[in-house]
Parts: C-alpha cells; structure tokens; sequence
C-alpha cells in the first residue's frame, strides 16, 4: 500500500514527508495506522545516520489503531488501539524473564533498520527504504509492527496522550520504579528535567520518596518539576551542585538519576551518593569520562545503565496509564502536539529545548 512517511536521508537537517510503498504484514507482524508519535532524543541523534542505516524512517514512540493482522498474530484484533514500545525477540533469556529490553538482539533490532532476516517493509520505487526502527518506524501513517512491539490500550483515551509512553515516560519511570526501586523514605536526585526527568520526578512523587531534588539549567523547567513533585531544586549552573545536594539531606542521596550526556553531571550523579547509593543514567557522557573509583569503593557506590526503564511494557504501561487515570501521573503535561508536516519545526524546537515531548498527530485521536 501507499503511505506517507518522513525519511531521513543524508544531508537533510530533519526528516521529510514522502510517499512510500509498505508491504504487507508478515507472520506476526501487525499493519498499524499511526495516529500520534512522539519525538525522542534518539530520533534527533539517529536522524543524521549513527547507528541506524540510510534512508529510514524513524519514530518509536508510536500510537494508534491496528488495521490487519500478519499470520499467527494471536494477541491482538482488527481496530485494538495499541502503544508501540520497543522491540525484542520473546526467545532469550532476558526475554523468557520477562526484561525485553535487555533482550540478547535489542541493538539489532531496535537499530538494524531491517528485520533479522535482513528484509526491509518499506520502498520508494527500486529503493529499498529502512524500516522497523525499535520495531515500528512510526514517522508514518501506517507502520508494519511485531507483535511484541505493541501493547494494547483502552480506546476511551486520545492516543496522541498515549504516545509517549512506549520510549520518554517508560524510561524515566520506569528507572525510579523498576531498575533503582526507589521507595517511601528515599532520597533521589533528578539529573536533567527534559521529559525522561519529568516522568522520573513523577514517578519518584508516585512511590513516596522523601526527598527529590531536580537539577537542570532551565529554570522554568525546574518550576514545572516543583509542580510535579519535586522537593527541592537546583540551578545547574550554579556552585557545586554536587555539595548543594548532599547538603539537602546531610548525607546526600539514596540515588540519582542521570538523564543528559554531559561529562560533569555524571560526575556529579556520584558525588551526591550517600554512601551505598546508586547513580542511574540512561544516557552516555560525551566525549572521556572517567568516574573517581576510589570515591566509588570507599562509598559502596554503584553506577548503573538503565535501558528502557528496566521495564515490561505490557504490565508497566498499562498501570501508568491507571495512575494518570487517577491523577497521580500527570504525564500529559508535558506533551505539545505538532502537524505531522511540521516534522522539520518539532525537530528543531526538540532540539533547541523549547518544548519539552513533542507529539505529532496523524489523524483523528480515537
Ligand atoms: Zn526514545
Ligand atoms: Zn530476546
């Protein structure tokens, strides 16, 4: 079938809408009509070809209505409305233990921009087009989509809300709640409040942490953190920022939470540890970086990568979208939604900070 979809393609500074041809679903796979997608951060740094191969389309954060059903698609029908998050092999033993997003093919399959057997589901003529980025390729009206990328959700709710959560909202709640089980009575610091941060002062609110200090340079941000839950906050470019933390609690933090890939604040995600804490991050410092390991021993620290907010996205999203549904979870505040033909300017507003989770919308929400 015919389908309109942004590519990204070498020496373009954003991704723009064309017409492709998209095959049709194979064993397992799902057609699915794209109503919203986020922007990522992944998106922006995979657009100019890092990982993911030349031309694709990107987009893994994904909503909207199943239209056909590949062959022995077992958990799904025709008009489901589903969350796509990422994609994983449902064979390994990450998998089998319920953590697909450290399944064994996570890199191939979320960047290969093909499926395992090599083949792609998208062309424009005799080009073949890369597709299946984290399982979805949803900068697209429609994507062709495993089984086990999607999670299904009620129909009651706007699917542009929804969007986000398969990649920004699952990856910083997900670490508060899933990977460093941050509990009544913990201290945590939030290390950058862009949406992953966001949804990481929210979830830490959400489990009763005493004390959640966010740090970032943008000061509405900071406000917008305070409001969400946020105890205390921290301008970044002030003073020994690490010192202003420990100072909050006496002792600094149970755990931080890193979510930028500046060199210092991975510094600083250790210095603030109270002893026997643990610093998350979720993003690599740019550039040489090299953690104090004596400070690290002599604290009992750990330093911990977190993929996917260690989470299961067909039990972790649909209990996220209960707490919204109850108010606890105020994700969609953070969310701003674009045209989908104004890709270029959502990437760019991305880029430049000034929105915090842009969401495209394709077509009507319900
Ligand atoms: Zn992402
Ligand atoms: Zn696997």
């Amino acid at each position: 079938m015919k389908i309109t979809a942004a590519v990204s393609r070498s020496n373009q500074d954003a991704p723009s809408l064309e017409t492709l041809e998209l095959e049709a679903p194979r064993p397992g796979e799902m057609l699915v009509r794209i109503v919203a997608v986020g922007i990522c951060h992944t998106d922006l740094h995979e657009h100019p070809g890092r990982h993911a191969p030349h031309p694709i389309v990107l987009g893994h954060e994904g909503a909207g209505v199943v239209e056909a059903l590949g062959e022995g698609v077992r958990g799904f029908a025709v008009g489901d409305h589903v969350v796509l998050s990422g994609s994983s092999c449902g064979a390994c033993p990450s998998c089998i233990a319920g953590r697909p997003t450290y399944c064994d093919l996570a890199m191939p399959m979320s960047f290969g921009g093909k499926r395992l057997d090599g083949s792609v589901a998208l062309s424009c003529g005799d080009e073949k087009i890369h597709s299946h980025f984290f399982g979805q390729s949803s900068f697209a009206s429609h994507a062709i989509v495993p089984e086990r990328t999607a999670v299904k959700v009620d129909k009651d709710i706007p699917l542009d809300k929804l969007a986000p959560l398969g990649c920004g909202v699952i990856t910083g709640a997900g670490a508060i709640i899933e990977a460093l089980k941050v509990r009544a009575g913990h201290t945590v610091a939030i290390l950058g409040t862009g949406g992953v941060g966001l949804s990481a002062v929210m979830a830490a609110k959400l489990v009763g942490a005493k004390r959640i200090v966010a740090v970032d340079i943008n000061r509405q941000r900071l406000e917008l953190a305070k409001e969400l839950g946020a105890t205390d906050i921290i301008a970044a470019d002030t003073d020994n920022v690490a010192q202003q933390i420990r100072d909050i609690t006496g002792r600094g933090v149970d755990f931080s939470f890193n979510s930028t890939t500046v060199a210092a604040v991975h510094s600083i995600a250790l210095d603030c540890l109270a002893m026997n804490g643990t610093a998350g991050f979720v993003s690599a410092p740019r550039g040489e970086w090299t953690p104090q390991m004596f400070a690290m021993l002599a604290g009992g620290k750990q330093l911990r990568g977190i993929l996917g907010g260690d989470a299961n996205p067909r039990t972790f999203l649909p209990m996220l979208i209960d707490y919204w549904r109850q108010g606890r979870f105020p994700f969609d505040r953070l969310i701003e939604t674009y045209r989908f033909e104004d890709i270029g300017k959502a990437f760019h507003d991305c880029e430049a900070g000034t929105v915090i989770k842009p969401v495209l919308k394709l077509g009507e929400t319900a």
